[in-house]
């Protein structure tokens, strides 16, 4: 079936492989597909082969680049924390997808670190900067000083931790340290 102009479409919907079409606003390319990352309408470009999605204004809640997200740390594995989004910042206004993210290594502090579960552990809450949007798949930044880890949790007990300084967090029940990438606006 080939899309036309005027079709409504929805995230993660095929627009055109992308040797005949460039991805334009709303549309993203996913390994030699151009796909839909908007909920609207078509927007065929024949002279610049371009394909876009334009969505209707006061549509649903959805991310874009640069914007501020709250998430929890559901998996830390090798190069890549897995993070579930349920809010974005400064709106109270559901989220229209079920976004997960990944956070790479290279992307948690201005500085090298060893490895991730010296910034992040599963449980934990955090603010970040969206950095890149893939349909409901984002990737993170968490390297200003405001982001990283808001609320930490214990990884023998449970407990919410208190922050010690940018890269500690402190166990009141077990009396012990762990490291995270501590954002400066860490719930207390
Ligand atoms: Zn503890």
């Amino acid at each position: 079936m080939k899309i036309e102009s005027g079709d409504f479409v929805m995230p993660g919907d095929f627009l055109s492989v992308s040797e005949k079409f460039l991805p334009g606003q709303g549309a993203y390319e996913d390994y030699g597909s151009v796909k839909s990352g908007v909920p609207g309408n078509v927007l065929v470009d024949e002279e610049e082969k371009e394909i876009s999605v334009i969505s209707k204004s006061g549509g649903p809640n959805l991310l874009k680049v640069g914007d501020i997200v709250y998430g929890e740390i559901k998996d830390v594995r090798g190069q890549r924390a897995l993070v579930s989004i349920y809010a974005k910042k400064g709106t109270n206004r559901e989220l229209a997808l079920p976004y997960m993210a990944a956070i790479h290594i290279s992307q948690v502090t201005p500085s090298y670190i060893d490895k991730l579960t010296d910034a992040f552990r599963i449980g934990d809450l955090i603010e970040a900067k969206v950095v890149k949007i893939m349909g409901d798949n984002l990737d993170l930044n968490t390297e200003d000083i405001g982001l990283g880890v808001v609320k930490a949790m214990c990884t023998r007990c449970r407990t919410f931790m208190d922050p010690c300084n940018e890269s500690e967090v402190y166990c009141p029940v077990c009396d012990r340290k762990e490291k995270r990438k501590v954002s400066k606006n860490y719930d207390y």
